[in-house]
């Protein structure tokens, strides 16, 4: 088939389950349309719908028949929002995570890019008027606390935007209406973000002098044209310093900086540093922003109007003209691989793909390395530099494991460690108390018959929330009343095990004058109920902190002497190849908020297994230590990074059904003995939110040979018969194979 040659085809990516691009004339028709570029967003008719993509490509010609091409609707930028190099990651990504091109491109864009708003929509502020201020105590409001309250609450500042009163107020628009009548209040269209590409770049605030440590790693970064790197420094060595040094030769050169954090890495506080060193256009990419907040700071980087984009996972997609530098903090973090949906990418890899691709630096930074980066040094594929200590004057905190079978143990904590409470409390410090398992306790259980409450649609037990007085799944949302008597036999049930919620109980008990600070997401569920919270550690209002995960990461707490992880156990038997290396990394990051300053550091490990060689080997050796052990372990058995997985995961309405599809998939061909499927297992946890979940996982020492597996075999499987209410993803490079 032959096209006329002027005619230009453009290959445009659509967010629908087909694995290629489809072709699309050129916009013809009235109007000074602007020429579609790739790069460019565009409306065009598909089916009987619209839909918005990306122009991928342009050709001139197209396999498809002339009268069956249609042409594209409307142009939707001025200007590319994807350059080449973009546009290369994201086609790169598709093909090796082998998911459909038009869905990495929906996963690369916010919402309302997506959707084909421009993302420059202007902000909507509301304020008081002076009749508004006068009506603060206005006897009126009596009647009308909702208006009230919205009063009081623009009363506190100049002009509040609409996104802030969605997040502190609830069904708060009606009241305004009401007010803007007696008019009270008045709102305002803000178009934020004037061009600032050009803010001056001074710095805003005194820098600490680097350690001779931190003075070499910054001079070995910044004399780098490109390369990946691993800032390899123990806790509170300041790596954060190195970065902000760095970043700061980037910028003063025009360039600009991509920096990743993990999920709930990217603290306000982490925020706050950024701003106070650089008088420079930060776009912040977050979980807490609002769709119109998201897509206009995504805007405003591609347009290269900020200089500074910092963010989680998806980030790393973020267009940024003039990118000099890709900063992945916490690299070990597991948040950086996107473990559920469709796509499922490491943000960490393809950083450092991208900073080939755009021959800028890469510096991965951690103290406790994954093990993949340690063994991409030993291949010499990332230079290491090392910060062996700590900034400053602070010193390494000691650690010690507390034997629980030793001791008598109270509510789940043990005598050492209660006493060492009372002595770090009592010289003035705070205390951070580690627990990885939100609520009240893990389980209900009757003491007649052993009956304990199970979720209806997972196999797993339901959580006691004290509190809120209910039992709630953990795995798949679900909540149900809290029974008194067993269902079953009719006895007393009683709450079994240790969650925040009872740590947080037990401590307000016994040590009834010193404020105690809960961080979980029961807790904390906004990020302004976090920034509380912070401040409130750092004013010292808080002595004693208790939390999950959401406490151990980024957080600089200079007053916090001791640290009690209450328990390490969890996951010292695991199944999963992986179990050990999270472990040490958790027990490490968390030690780490201890002794951050000038008072030393004390850390107290609780185990029922004090001699397990995981854990003596970690306080014997250190990381590094640990880690290379561990290294050798996973050489022996061909686990990565010394082999390649791919784990197809799938899920359906009956467990025979799940089984059956990963048997045909298994039973497609393979040509190539070097790459091994394996059986296809029930996952550990079968049930979960009334669905069978199943996997299978194909395994290779060479990365290439399996990639040409996938190639051919994941079409294949996409083709398999009978997958009605299946579904099923591809995780390639898996965290995790249970
Ligand atoms: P990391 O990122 O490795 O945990 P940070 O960069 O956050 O470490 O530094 C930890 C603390 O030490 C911070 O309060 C930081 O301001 C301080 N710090 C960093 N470098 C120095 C230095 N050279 N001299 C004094 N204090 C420093
Ligand atoms: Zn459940």
């Amino acid at each position: 088939v032959t096209q006329e040659p002027r005619l230009k085809i453009c290959q445009v990516a659509l967010d629908t389950p087909v694995r290629r691009l489809f072709d699309y004339l050129s916009p013809s028709g009235p109007g000074p349309q602007v020429a579609a570029q790739p790069g460019m967003r565009v409306r065009v008719p598909f089916g009987r719908q619209q839909l918005v993509g990306v122009v991928v490509h342009l050709r001139d010609h197209s396999e498809i028949a002339p009268d069956k091409l249609r042409p594209i609707l409307t142009v939707l930028d001025e200007q590319p929002l994807f350059s080449e190099a973009d546009l290369s990651l994201l086609l790169w990504a598709a093909n090796y995570y082998h998911h459909p091109i038009g869905q990495v491109f929906a996963a690369a864009l916010p919402r309302l890019l997506r959707e084909g708003d421009d993302g420059l929509r202007p902000t909507t502020v509301w304020c008081l008027t002076a009749a508004g201020h006068a009506a603060l105590n206005d006897a009126a409001l009596n009647r009308a606390p909702k208006q009230r309250l919205l009063l009081q609450t623009l009363a506190q500042n100049t002009e509040t935007p609409s996104a802030a009163l969605n997040e502190s107020l609830t069904e708060w628009r009606n009241a305004a209406r009401a007010l803007v009548e007696k008019c009270w209040i008045e709102s305002h269209q803000r178009n934020s973000n004037a061009d600032a590409a050009n803010a001056a770049m001074t710095l805003r605030e005194t820098e600490p002098v680097p350690s001779s440590a931190q003075a070499a790693a910054i001079q070995r970064l910044l004399a780098a044209p490109h390369g990946g790197f691993l800032l390899d420094g123990v806790t509170g060595s300041g790596k954060t310093e190195v970065y902000l040094r760095v970043i700061a030769a980037v910028l003063a050169r025009g360039d600009s900086v991509l920096v990743l954090c993990p999920e709930i890495g990217l603290t306000p506080q982490l925020l706050h540093r950024f701003e106070q060193r650089f008088n420079a256009p930060i776009a912040a990419l977050h979980s807490g922003l609002t769709d119109s907040e998201r897509a206009r700071a995504w805007v405003t980087a591609a347009r290269g109007q900020a200089r500074i984009v910092i963010g989680t996972r998806s980030a790393v997609f973020t267009p940024l003209p003039r990118l000099g530098l890709i900063v992945i903090d916490e690299e070990h973090d597991s948040s950086y691989k996107q473990q559920e949906g469709g796509f499922r990418y490491s943000a960490r890899d393809l950083a450092l793909l991208r900073g080939a691709q755009e021959k800028v630096p890469v510096v991965l930074g951690s103290a406790t390395p994954s093990l993949e980066s340690l063994q991409n040094v030993a291949m010499q594929r990332l230079t290491h530099i090392s910060l062996p200590e700590r900034a400053g004057t602070a010193q390494p905190p000691r650690l010690v494991l507390v034997d629980m079978r030793a001791h008598a143990v109270h509510k789940g904590i043990a005598m050492p460690l209660l006493q060492a409470m009372q002595r770090h409390l009592e010289a003035g410090a705070q205390v951070l108390l580690y627990l990885n398992r939100r609520g009240y306790a893990p389980s209900l259980v009757c003491q007649g018959c052993n009956w304990s409450a199970p979720c209806r649609s997972c196999d797993a037990r339901l959580t006691v929330h004290q509190r809120a007085d209910r039992l709630a799944c953990h795995h798949c949302g679900a909540e149900e009343p809290r029974p008194t008597r067993c269902p079953r036999c009719g006895y007393e049930v009683h709450a079994l095990g240790h969650g925040t919620e009872r740590v947080e109980e037990t401590l307000a008990e016994r040590f009834p004058q010193y404020a105690i600070e809960r961080f979980d997401r029961d807790t904390l569920r906004q990020q302004q109920e976090l920034e509380a919270a912070i401040d409130r550690v750092n004013s010292g209002a808080a002595r004693i902190l208790i939390g999950t995960q959401m406490l151990t990461k980024g957080h600089h707490f200079p007053d916090v002497s001791l640290v009690g992880i209450l328990n390490a156990d969890q996951s010292l038997f695991s199944t999963d190849f992986r179990a050990a290396e999270r472990l040490a990394q958790t027990i490490v990051q968390v030690a780490g908020r201890a002794g951050r300053a000038e008072r030393a550091g004390e850390v107290m490990i609780q185990s029922q297994y004090p001699e397990h060689p995981l854990l003596t080997q970690l306080l014997q050796e250190g990381y590094a230590g640990f880690a290379a052990s561990c290294l050798t372990e996973r050489a022996a058995a061909h686990w990565p990074p010394f082999s390649r997985l791919a784990v197809l995961r799938a899920s359906a309405a009956t467990a025979a059904a799940v089984m059956r599809f990963l048997q045909a998939a298994a039973a497609l061909p393979n040509s190539d003995t070097h790459v091994v499927m394996r059986h296809p297992m029930p996952s550990t946890m079968h049930r979960r939110a009334d669905r069978y979940h199943a996997q299978m996982v194909v395994e290779s020492l060479d990365r290439m040979r399996l990639q040409k597996f996938l190639d051919l075999w994941v079409p294949q499987v996409e083709a398999l018969p009978g997958t009605q209410g299946l579904r099923w993803a591809l995780d390639v490079d898996p965290l995790e194979v249970f």
